[in-house]
């Protein structure tokens, strides 16, 4: 048994000051307040705080690896870059590209998502997108809605294909969705130029997640609230890039007001970049540049992804835009295993679930990550 003691715990609605937690079997044993009862021996973990492990739906590479490029070793670096900052579980994506080598990439994940724990499957972005809100999503490979290499992505994740992003508003798009649905896949809108009441519909039915709200949608506008306006009314979750540049500080209040963080899944929508230096970078075969830790398309045409990862998301909602931290750990991990039907296992610091969580020291960094009862690296200095 792992005993963590004297350290602040984040709770579904409540954060315990001088917390405990008992780690038995891979899982949560008990957790309380105070002393701890008698019996095994405590890493004493003054001022640290315990949040469970963050839960990324959308997330393209990082520590120079993307997922899209159907090769197993990329793969497992982004997992773990990623779980060193926190991310217990990770859907990995595969952006828009030629279809033989969206089918690879899908393909290679869904395998290494069998034997790495922690990597829950594929998330497929396009390639049924609007045109003018492609953002990075290659041009070249954009594709009307077919049913037929639908089948063959879902053939080729065995299962592994957890979400599939797609414009709602696009012919053929609703036969599509509710083929997700009937396979166990979450249809997210997004890449769309949907107006209200066409996205209205689509949340209506068989469409559950909003892809990255605000980016790749028409803007809200008061007269036509447009995807984003239909996903605050209507998604059962929205995703958001909380790195500074996707989303305004102010449009991120708005949202955990209006919403409310048990439907605001925080994502990266990180690229390979993520973890190295200023530069350039690739998303699929486009170029990009990163510059300040923001990557645009090297002609400066649009973001291409993030560098950001989910304890950086999480620092900044709590120390720059003003969100406590029950609602940035909701954000960051309760809602996202919810909407992957997780949320029975992981996703929140309770008796009988996995033990999946993060140590964060004074000021809010990763000091320890742990993953089904282990620690990922060494434990916590007490
Ligand atoms: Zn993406």
């Amino acid at each position: 048994m792992i005993r963590l003691a004297g350290c602040r715990l984040v709770l579904p609605g409540s954060v315990l000051q001088d917390g405990w937690i008992d780690v038995a079997d891979g899982r949560i044993a008990s957790l309380g307040t105070g002393p701890p009862p008698h019996g095994a021996p405590a890493l004493h973990l003054p001022g640290r705080t315990l949040v469970p492990g963050f839960i990324d739906l959308h997330v393209h590479g990082g520590d120079g690896a993307a997922f899209e490029r159907a090769d197993a070793e990329d793969v497992e670096r982004a997992v773990r870059f990623h779980r060193r900052h926190g991310t217990t579980r990770t859907l990995a994506s595969v952006t828009t590209g030629d279809a033989a080598g969206m089918i690879a990439a899908t393909r290679v994940i869904a395998g290494c998502a069998e034997r790495l724990p922690g990597l829950e499957g594929v998330h497929i972005e396009g390639p049924f997108l609007d045109r003018t809100r492609r953002g990075a999503q290659d041009p070249r490979f954009l594709a009307a809605p077919d049913p037929l290499l639908l089948r063959k992505l879902l053939e080729a994740g065995a299962g592994r294909v957890r979400q599939m992003t797609l414009a709602p508003e696009l012919p053929g798009a609703g036969a599509i969705a509710r083929e997700l649905v009937a396979e166990g896949v979450i249809a997210a809108a997004g890449h769309t130029d949907a107006d209200y009441r066409c996205a209205a519909a689509a949340f209506r039915g068989p469409f559950r997640l909003a892809t990255h709200l605000f980016n790749g949608m028409r803007p809200w506008h008061h007269r036509d609230g447009g995807a984003a306006g239909a996903a605050i009314d209507h998604a059962d979750a929205v995703e958001l890039i909380a790195d500074g540049h996707h989303v305004s500080d102010s449009a991120i209040r708005m949202v955990f007001r209006l919403v409310g963080a048990e439907r605001v899944a925080l994502i990266t929508d990180a690229i390979s970049a993520a973890g190295l230096p200023d530069g350039p970078a690739r998303v699929g075969a486009l170029d990009v540049v990163v510059r300040g830790g923001e990557a645009r398309l090297a002609d400066g045409s649009s973001l291409a992804g993030s560098t950001l990862t989910l304890d950086a998301a999480v620092r900044r909602l709590v120390r720059d835009v003003g969100i406590d931290i029950g609602d940035a750990v909701t954000a960051s991990s309760a809602t996202p295993a919810r909407a992957l039907g997780l949320a029975d296992r992981t996703g929140t610091l309770e008796v009988g679930k996995d033990a999946d969580l993060v140590v964060l020291d004074g000021d809010l960094e990763v000091a320890a990550v742990m993953a089904g009862g282990a620690w990922d690296g060494p434990a916590p200095a007490t």
